[in-house]
Protein backbone atom coordinates (compact mmCIF):
# COMPACT_ATOMS: atom_id res chain seq x y z
CA UNK A 1 0.00 0.00 0.00
CA UNK A 2 2.69 2.36 0.68
CA UNK A 3 3.31 3.03 -2.92
CA UNK A 4 -0.45 3.75 -3.36
CA UNK A 5 -1.94 6.70 -3.56
CA UNK A 6 -4.74 5.42 -1.06
CA UNK A 7 -3.01 6.18 1.94
CA UNK A 8 -4.64 9.52 2.90
CA UNK A 9 -8.36 7.71 1.59
CA UNK A 10 -7.66 4.84 4.24
CA UNK A 11 -6.68 7.54 7.07
CA UNK A 12 -9.62 9.31 6.74
CA UNK A 13 -11.81 6.31 6.47
CA UNK A 14 -10.82 5.51 9.81
CA UNK A 15 -10.84 8.77 10.89
CA UNK A 16 -14.64 8.72 9.88
CA UNK A 17 -14.87 5.68 11.75
CA UNK A 18 -13.42 6.73 15.04
CA UNK A 19 -15.02 10.00 14.96
CA UNK A 20 -18.30 8.05 15.32
CA UNK A 21 -17.20 5.70 17.73
CA UNK A 22 -16.25 9.03 19.82
CA UNK A 23 -19.35 10.78 19.40
CA UNK A 24 -17.87 14.25 18.72
CA UNK A 25 -19.78 16.86 16.80
CA UNK A 26 -19.87 16.53 12.89
CA UNK A 27 -18.36 20.03 12.93
CA UNK A 28 -15.22 18.72 14.34
CA UNK A 29 -15.23 15.77 12.34
CA UNK A 30 -15.87 18.01 9.39
CA UNK A 31 -13.41 20.84 9.68
CA UNK A 32 -11.13 17.59 9.83
CA UNK A 33 -12.06 15.69 6.49
CA UNK A 34 -9.87 17.85 4.47
CA UNK A 35 -6.25 19.63 4.68
CA UNK A 36 -5.76 23.37 5.02
CA UNK A 37 -3.25 23.76 2.79
CA UNK A 38 -1.29 21.62 0.39
CA UNK A 39 1.88 23.14 -1.10
CA UNK A 40 3.00 20.85 -4.47
CA UNK A 41 6.71 22.99 -5.46
CA UNK A 42 9.28 21.67 -8.02
CA UNK A 43 12.70 21.83 -7.15
CA UNK A 44 15.80 22.52 -9.03
CA UNK A 45 18.95 20.37 -7.84
CA UNK A 46 22.29 21.44 -9.41
CA UNK A 47 23.47 17.97 -9.62
CA UNK A 48 27.49 17.37 -9.32
CA UNK A 49 28.06 16.73 -13.12
CA UNK A 50 26.49 20.28 -13.73
CA UNK A 51 23.09 19.04 -14.85
CA UNK A 52 20.13 20.41 -13.34
CA UNK A 53 17.50 17.99 -11.89
CA UNK A 54 13.98 18.91 -11.10
CA UNK A 55 12.67 17.33 -7.53
CA UNK A 56 8.75 17.52 -6.29
CA UNK A 57 8.30 18.56 -3.26
CA UNK A 58 5.25 18.92 -0.38
CA UNK A 59 4.48 20.51 2.53
CA UNK A 60 0.84 20.13 4.45
CA UNK A 61 -0.90 22.41 6.85
CA UNK A 62 -4.08 19.84 8.00
CA UNK A 63 -5.27 21.74 10.95
CA UNK A 64 -4.27 24.43 12.85
CA UNK A 65 -6.87 24.67 15.20
CA UNK A 66 -4.09 23.82 18.33
CA UNK A 67 -1.63 26.23 17.39
CA UNK A 68 0.96 26.02 14.72
CA UNK A 69 1.44 23.21 12.74
CA UNK A 70 4.17 20.92 13.50
CA UNK A 71 5.77 17.74 11.68
CA UNK A 72 8.68 16.24 9.92
CA UNK A 73 9.69 16.58 6.30
CA UNK A 74 10.46 12.90 4.80
CA UNK A 75 13.20 12.14 1.55
CA UNK A 76 11.89 9.11 0.10
CA UNK A 77 10.97 7.82 -3.55
CA UNK A 78 7.40 6.80 -2.26
CA UNK A 79 6.40 10.47 -1.11
CA UNK A 80 3.58 11.78 -2.72
CA UNK A 81 0.79 14.33 -2.12
CA UNK A 82 -2.10 11.73 -0.49
CA UNK A 83 1.01 10.44 1.77
CA UNK A 84 1.77 13.85 3.08
CA UNK A 85 -1.45 14.62 3.59
CA UNK A 86 -2.19 11.29 5.44
CA UNK A 87 0.84 11.93 7.42
CA UNK A 88 -0.21 15.52 8.25
CA UNK A 89 -3.57 14.28 9.76
CA UNK A 90 -1.59 12.01 11.76
CA UNK A 91 0.46 14.72 13.39
CA UNK A 92 -2.82 17.15 14.10
CA UNK A 93 -4.18 13.74 16.11
CA UNK A 94 -0.95 13.09 17.59
CA UNK A 95 0.01 16.70 18.90
CA UNK A 96 -3.76 16.94 20.29
CA UNK A 97 -3.14 13.58 22.31
CA UNK A 98 0.38 14.68 23.56
CA UNK A 99 -1.34 17.98 24.59
CA UNK A 100 1.10 20.06 22.69
CA UNK A 101 -0.01 23.78 21.80
CA UNK A 102 0.89 22.62 17.63
CA UNK A 103 -1.75 21.51 15.01
CA UNK A 104 -0.84 18.77 12.15
CA UNK A 105 1.59 19.03 9.16
CA UNK A 106 3.91 17.09 7.34
CA UNK A 107 6.10 17.38 4.07
CA UNK A 108 7.72 15.24 1.53
CA UNK A 109 10.39 15.09 -1.35
CA UNK A 110 10.11 12.44 -3.65
CA UNK A 111 13.33 11.53 -4.00
CA UNK A 112 15.85 8.78 -3.14
CA UNK A 113 18.29 10.33 -1.35
CA UNK A 114 21.25 7.43 -1.11
CA UNK A 115 21.77 8.27 -4.62
CA UNK A 116 22.56 11.46 -3.75
CA UNK A 117 26.32 12.95 -2.72
CA UNK A 118 26.58 14.80 0.50
CA UNK A 119 26.97 17.48 -1.60
CA UNK A 120 23.27 17.47 -4.08
CA UNK A 121 21.40 16.99 -0.48
CA UNK A 122 22.52 19.66 0.79
CA UNK A 123 21.34 21.59 -2.50
CA UNK A 124 18.32 19.90 -2.58
CA UNK A 125 17.42 20.45 1.34
CA UNK A 126 18.29 24.53 0.96
CA UNK A 127 15.80 24.27 -2.35
CA UNK A 128 13.35 23.29 -0.10
CA UNK A 129 13.53 25.65 2.37
CA UNK A 130 13.62 28.28 -0.27
CA UNK A 131 10.38 27.29 -1.80
CA UNK A 132 8.55 26.90 1.72
CA UNK A 133 10.65 30.13 3.17
CA UNK A 134 6.79 31.72 3.32
CA UNK A 135 4.87 28.56 4.77
CA UNK A 136 7.11 27.93 7.56
CA UNK A 137 7.80 29.77 10.55
CA UNK A 138 8.16 29.55 14.19
CA UNK A 139 4.65 30.98 14.86
CA UNK A 140 3.15 29.42 11.58
CA UNK A 141 4.42 25.73 10.54
CA UNK A 142 7.81 23.94 12.46
CA UNK A 143 9.18 21.22 10.35
CA UNK A 144 11.27 18.36 11.84
CA UNK A 145 13.24 15.38 11.04
CA UNK A 146 10.86 11.96 9.26
CA UNK A 147 12.39 8.97 7.48
CA UNK A 148 15.43 9.64 5.73
CA UNK A 149 15.73 13.30 6.95
CA UNK A 150 18.29 13.95 9.67
CA UNK A 151 19.89 16.59 12.11
CA UNK A 152 22.50 17.78 9.61
CA UNK A 153 19.45 17.87 7.31
CA UNK A 154 17.36 20.37 9.73
CA UNK A 155 21.19 22.53 10.07
CA UNK A 156 21.40 23.34 6.70
CA UNK A 157 17.53 23.69 6.47
CA UNK A 158 17.65 26.36 9.38
CA UNK A 159 20.72 27.76 7.97
CA UNK A 160 18.95 28.28 4.65
CA UNK A 161 15.36 30.12 6.56
CA UNK A 162 17.85 32.37 8.59
CA UNK A 163 19.72 33.73 5.03
CA UNK A 164 16.51 34.38 3.66
CA UNK A 165 14.61 36.23 6.52
CA UNK A 166 18.22 37.88 7.26
CA UNK A 167 17.97 36.80 11.14
CA UNK A 168 18.40 34.41 13.61
CA UNK A 169 15.68 31.64 13.88
CA UNK A 170 16.46 28.65 15.46
CA UNK A 171 12.72 28.02 16.53
CA UNK A 172 11.63 27.65 12.53
CA UNK A 173 13.00 23.52 12.85
CA UNK A 174 13.69 20.95 15.28
CA UNK A 175 15.89 18.04 15.66
CA UNK A 176 18.74 20.40 14.57
CA UNK A 177 22.23 19.17 15.64
CA UNK A 178 23.34 20.42 19.07
CA UNK A 179 25.88 22.89 18.42
CA UNK A 180 23.34 24.44 16.23
CA UNK A 181 20.43 24.93 18.62
CA UNK A 182 19.53 21.15 18.92
CA UNK A 183 17.82 19.47 21.62
CA UNK A 184 19.57 17.16 24.04
CA UNK A 185 17.93 13.49 23.81
CA UNK A 186 15.74 14.92 20.41
CA UNK A 187 17.88 11.97 17.95
CA UNK A 188 16.49 8.95 20.95
CA UNK A 189 13.03 10.71 21.69
CA UNK A 190 10.62 8.74 19.91
CA UNK A 191 12.44 5.08 20.72
CA UNK A 192 12.81 6.16 24.10
CA UNK A 193 8.68 7.30 23.98
CA UNK A 194 7.65 4.40 22.47
CA UNK A 195 9.95 2.22 25.16
CA UNK A 196 8.27 4.31 27.91
CA UNK A 197 4.67 2.91 26.31
CA UNK A 198 6.15 -0.52 26.49
CA UNK A 199 6.82 -0.01 29.87
CA UNK A 200 3.65 1.21 30.94
CA UNK A 201 1.92 -1.55 28.99
CA UNK A 202 3.82 -4.28 30.21
CA UNK A 203 3.11 -2.98 33.89
CA UNK A 204 -0.58 -3.40 33.31
CA UNK A 205 -0.14 -6.62 31.52
CA UNK A 206 2.25 -8.14 34.15
CA UNK A 207 5.09 -9.07 31.90
CA UNK A 208 8.32 -10.45 32.78
CA UNK A 209 10.86 -9.05 29.96
CA UNK A 210 13.10 -12.32 29.84
CA UNK A 211 10.09 -14.03 28.51
CA UNK A 212 9.30 -11.42 25.68
CA UNK A 213 10.36 -12.16 22.25
CA UNK A 214 10.21 -9.13 20.42
CA UNK A 215 10.46 -8.33 15.86
CA UNK A 216 11.36 -5.30 14.53
CA UNK A 217 10.68 -3.93 11.45
CA UNK A 218 12.70 -0.85 10.91
CA UNK A 219 16.05 -0.31 12.03
CA UNK A 220 16.65 3.15 11.42
CA UNK A 221 17.18 5.91 14.50
CA UNK A 222 13.71 5.13 16.43
CA UNK A 223 13.89 0.94 15.66
CA UNK A 224 17.25 1.25 17.36
CA UNK A 225 16.58 3.11 20.44
CA UNK A 226 13.48 0.91 21.10
CA UNK A 227 15.18 -1.93 20.63
CA UNK A 228 18.41 -0.92 22.56
CA UNK A 229 16.22 0.35 25.58
CA UNK A 230 14.17 -2.84 25.83
CA UNK A 231 16.98 -5.21 25.62
CA UNK A 232 18.64 -3.13 28.67
CA UNK A 233 15.10 -4.33 30.67
CA UNK A 234 15.39 -7.71 29.21
CA UNK A 235 13.68 -8.12 26.33
CA UNK A 236 15.07 -10.54 24.05
CA UNK A 237 14.84 -9.39 20.50
CA UNK A 238 14.65 -12.16 18.09
CA UNK A 239 14.48 -10.45 14.84
CA UNK A 240 15.62 -7.08 13.25
CA UNK A 241 15.15 -6.26 9.43
CA UNK A 242 15.96 -2.68 7.29
CA UNK A 243 15.28 -2.16 3.70
CA UNK A 244 17.35 -4.84 2.20
CA UNK A 245 15.99 -8.02 4.27
CA UNK A 246 15.91 -9.13 7.83
CA UNK A 247 17.75 -11.16 10.24
CA UNK A 248 16.31 -14.13 12.63
CA UNK A 249 18.22 -15.47 16.07
CA UNK A 250 16.15 -17.44 18.56
CA UNK A 251 18.80 -16.18 21.64
CA UNK A 252 17.81 -12.59 20.51
CA UNK A 253 20.89 -9.96 18.97
CA UNK A 254 23.01 -8.10 20.96
CA UNK A 255 21.30 -4.22 19.57
CA UNK A 256 24.24 -2.16 20.08
CA UNK A 257 26.59 -4.37 18.07
CA UNK A 258 24.61 -4.53 14.94
CA UNK A 259 24.27 -0.69 15.20
CA UNK A 260 27.98 0.15 15.96
CA UNK A 261 28.21 -2.08 12.56
CA UNK A 262 25.34 -0.89 10.42
CA UNK A 263 27.11 2.72 11.76
CA UNK A 264 30.59 1.62 10.88
CA UNK A 265 30.02 0.53 7.47
CA UNK A 266 28.30 4.23 6.53
CA UNK A 267 29.40 5.85 4.13
CA UNK A 268 32.45 8.35 4.96
CA UNK A 269 30.39 11.32 5.25
CA UNK A 270 28.47 10.01 7.53
CA UNK A 271 24.87 10.90 6.34
CA UNK A 272 22.96 7.78 5.02
CA UNK A 273 23.81 3.48 5.34
CA UNK A 274 25.13 1.75 3.03
CA UNK A 275 25.36 -2.02 4.34
CA UNK A 276 22.41 -3.96 4.98
CA UNK A 277 21.37 -5.47 8.18
CA UNK A 278 21.78 -8.96 6.23
CA UNK A 279 25.84 -8.13 6.19
CA UNK A 280 26.23 -8.02 9.80
CA UNK A 281 25.82 -10.51 12.26
CA UNK A 282 25.47 -14.79 12.63
CA UNK A 283 21.51 -15.11 12.17
CA UNK A 284 19.05 -16.53 9.51
CA UNK A 285 17.72 -14.85 6.88
CA UNK A 286 14.21 -14.09 6.34
CA UNK A 287 12.30 -11.33 4.37
CA UNK A 288 10.66 -8.65 5.51
CA UNK A 289 7.29 -9.95 4.66
CA UNK A 290 8.51 -13.10 6.98
CA UNK A 291 9.41 -11.02 9.97
CA UNK A 292 5.90 -9.26 10.11
CA UNK A 293 4.36 -13.32 10.26
CA UNK A 294 6.88 -14.40 12.91
CA UNK A 295 5.37 -15.98 15.95
CA UNK A 296 6.54 -13.46 18.73
CA UNK A 297 4.87 -11.93 21.90
CA UNK A 298 5.70 -7.81 20.47
CA UNK A 299 6.55 -6.87 16.57
CA UNK A 300 7.57 -3.19 16.58
CA UNK A 301 6.35 -2.05 12.98
CA UNK A 302 9.38 0.96 12.99
CA UNK A 303 9.78 1.47 9.02
CA UNK A 304 6.93 2.91 6.67
CA UNK A 305 3.33 2.96 6.69
CA UNK A 306 0.88 0.11 5.01
CA UNK A 307 2.82 -3.20 6.11
CA UNK A 308 -0.30 -5.16 7.21
CA UNK A 309 -2.98 -4.96 5.00
CA UNK A 310 -5.69 -7.37 4.60
CA UNK A 311 -3.58 -9.78 3.22
CA UNK A 312 -1.25 -10.44 5.68
CA UNK A 313 -3.38 -9.58 8.77
CA UNK A 314 -4.82 -13.05 8.68
CA UNK A 315 -1.34 -14.55 9.29
CA UNK A 316 -0.18 -12.13 12.02
CA UNK A 317 0.96 -14.03 14.94
CA UNK A 318 2.19 -11.18 17.55
CA UNK A 319 -0.21 -10.70 19.95
CA UNK A 320 1.10 -7.24 20.60
CA UNK A 321 1.96 -4.88 18.08
CA UNK A 322 3.50 -1.29 19.04
CA UNK A 323 3.07 1.02 15.64
CA UNK A 324 6.14 3.12 15.73
CA UNK A 325 6.16 3.86 12.12
CA UNK A 326 3.60 6.11 11.17
CA UNK A 327 0.60 4.51 9.86
CA UNK A 328 2.15 0.57 9.33
CA UNK A 329 -1.74 -0.49 9.98
CA UNK A 330 -4.01 -0.43 7.26
CA UNK A 331 -7.75 0.32 8.51
CA UNK A 332 -9.48 -2.70 7.46
CA UNK A 333 -6.09 -5.09 8.17
CA UNK A 334 -6.36 -3.03 12.05
CA UNK A 335 -10.30 -4.59 11.63
CA UNK A 336 -9.25 -8.08 11.24
CA UNK A 337 -6.32 -8.01 13.76
CA UNK A 338 -9.03 -6.67 16.37
CA UNK A 339 -11.27 -9.47 15.82
CA UNK A 340 -8.07 -11.76 16.32
CA UNK A 341 -7.63 -10.43 19.80
CA UNK A 342 -4.46 -8.55 19.13
CA UNK A 343 -3.58 -5.77 21.51
CA UNK A 344 -2.10 -2.38 19.16
CA UNK A 345 -0.61 0.73 20.56
CA UNK A 346 -1.43 3.08 18.18
CA UNK A 347 1.12 5.25 16.29
CA UNK A 348 -0.27 8.46 17.15
CA UNK A 349 0.81 7.64 20.71
CA UNK A 350 4.01 5.34 20.30
CA UNK A 351 5.69 7.25 18.79
CA UNK A 352 4.84 10.75 19.53
CA UNK A 353 7.79 10.71 21.48
CA UNK A 354 9.72 12.54 18.77
CA UNK A 355 7.04 15.28 18.59
CA UNK A 356 7.27 15.93 22.29
CA UNK A 357 10.79 16.31 22.16
CA UNK A 358 10.76 18.79 19.03
CA UNK A 359 8.18 20.37 21.46
CA UNK A 360 10.92 21.06 23.82
CA UNK A 361 13.41 21.71 21.88
CA UNK A 362 11.41 24.79 20.11
CA UNK A 363 10.00 26.03 23.98
CA UNK A 364 14.02 26.32 24.70
CA UNK A 365 14.86 27.83 20.87
CA UNK A 366 12.07 30.62 22.03
CA UNK A 367 13.57 30.83 25.92
CA UNK A 368 17.30 31.43 24.97
CA UNK A 369 17.90 28.31 27.69
CA UNK A 370 19.40 24.87 27.36
CA UNK A 371 17.71 21.89 29.56
CA UNK A 372 20.03 19.14 30.42
CA UNK A 373 19.48 15.80 29.31
CA UNK A 374 18.20 14.48 32.58
CA UNK A 375 15.42 17.30 32.45
CA UNK A 376 14.18 16.46 29.06
CA UNK A 377 14.09 12.98 29.97
CA UNK A 378 12.28 13.43 33.12
CA UNK A 379 9.35 15.76 31.16
CA UNK A 380 9.15 13.38 28.22
CA UNK A 381 8.34 10.47 30.92
CA UNK A 382 5.97 12.29 32.58
CA UNK A 383 4.16 13.62 29.07
CA UNK A 384 4.17 10.46 27.35
CA UNK A 385 3.01 8.31 30.85
CA UNK A 386 0.60 10.66 31.28
CA UNK A 387 -1.23 10.51 27.60
CA UNK A 388 -0.58 6.12 28.02
CA UNK A 389 -2.40 6.77 30.81
CA UNK A 390 -5.35 8.42 29.89
CA UNK A 391 -5.60 6.41 26.56
CA UNK A 392 -5.55 3.48 28.41
CA UNK A 393 -8.08 4.35 31.12
CA UNK A 394 -9.77 5.43 28.32
CA UNK A 395 -9.96 2.06 26.51
CA UNK A 396 -11.01 -0.27 29.68
CA UNK A 397 -13.32 2.47 30.82
CA UNK A 398 -15.45 2.85 27.09
CA UNK A 399 -14.01 -0.61 25.78
CA UNK A 400 -12.67 0.62 22.81
CA UNK A 401 -9.59 -0.05 21.20
CA UNK A 402 -6.49 1.45 22.28
CA UNK A 403 -6.72 3.87 18.81
CA UNK A 404 -10.30 4.89 19.60
CA UNK A 405 -9.88 5.67 22.46
CA UNK A 406 -6.51 7.73 21.42
CA UNK A 407 -8.81 9.20 18.56
CA UNK A 408 -11.31 9.73 21.07
CA UNK A 409 -9.04 12.02 23.60
CA UNK A 410 -7.37 14.16 20.39
CA UNK A 411 -11.18 14.61 18.78
CA UNK A 412 -12.69 15.88 22.09
CA UNK A 413 -9.24 18.27 22.73
CA UNK A 414 -10.21 19.53 19.30
CA UNK A 415 -13.38 20.33 19.51
CA UNK A 416 -13.20 21.56 22.57
CA UNK A 417 -10.29 24.27 20.62
CA UNK A 418 -13.46 23.94 17.80
CA UNK A 419 -16.56 24.89 19.81
CA UNK A 420 -14.58 28.00 21.75
CA UNK A 421 -14.97 29.92 18.49
CA UNK A 422 -18.91 28.97 18.49
CA UNK A 423 -20.33 25.89 17.20
CA UNK A 424 -23.84 25.67 14.93
CA UNK A 425 -25.49 25.03 17.91
CA UNK A 426 -24.23 28.49 19.91
CA UNK A 427 -24.95 30.52 16.75
CA UNK A 428 -28.31 28.88 16.30
CA UNK A 429 -29.63 29.48 19.78
CA UNK A 430 -28.04 32.89 19.73
CA UNK A 431 -26.32 32.93 22.98
CA UNK A 432 -23.61 35.48 23.90
N1 LIG B 1 8.50 13.01 12.05
C1 LIG B 1 8.19 12.77 13.42
C2 LIG B 1 6.77 12.24 13.55
O1 LIG B 1 6.23 11.68 12.63
C3 LIG B 1 8.49 13.96 14.32
C4 LIG B 1 7.76 15.23 14.00
C5 LIG B 1 8.25 16.43 14.79
O2 LIG B 1 9.13 16.29 15.63
O3 LIG B 1 7.73 17.51 14.53
O4 LIG B 1 6.19 12.30 14.59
Amino acid sequence: MSNTNDIYQDALNRLRQMGQDADVSPEVLDSLMRAEVVVTVSLPVRMDDGSTKYFTGYRCHYNDVLGPTKGGIRFHPQVSRSEVQALALWMTIKCAIAGLPYGGAKGGVEVNPKALSPMELERLSRAYVRAMADFIGPDIDIPAPDVYTNARIMGWMMDEYETIKRRRSPAVITGKPISLGGSLGRDEATGRGAYLCIREMATRLGWVPAEIRVAIQGFGNAGYHVARLLQKDGYRIVAISDSKGAIYSEEGFDIESIWTHKMQASQVQGVYCEHAICELVEHKNISNDELLELDVDLLIPAALEGVITTKNAANIKATHIVEVANGPILSEAENILLERNKIILPDVLANSGGVIVSYFEWVQNRSGYAWSLDEIRARLEEMIVKAFNEVWHTSMHEERSLRSAAYTMALRRIGDAVAAHGTREYFKNGKK
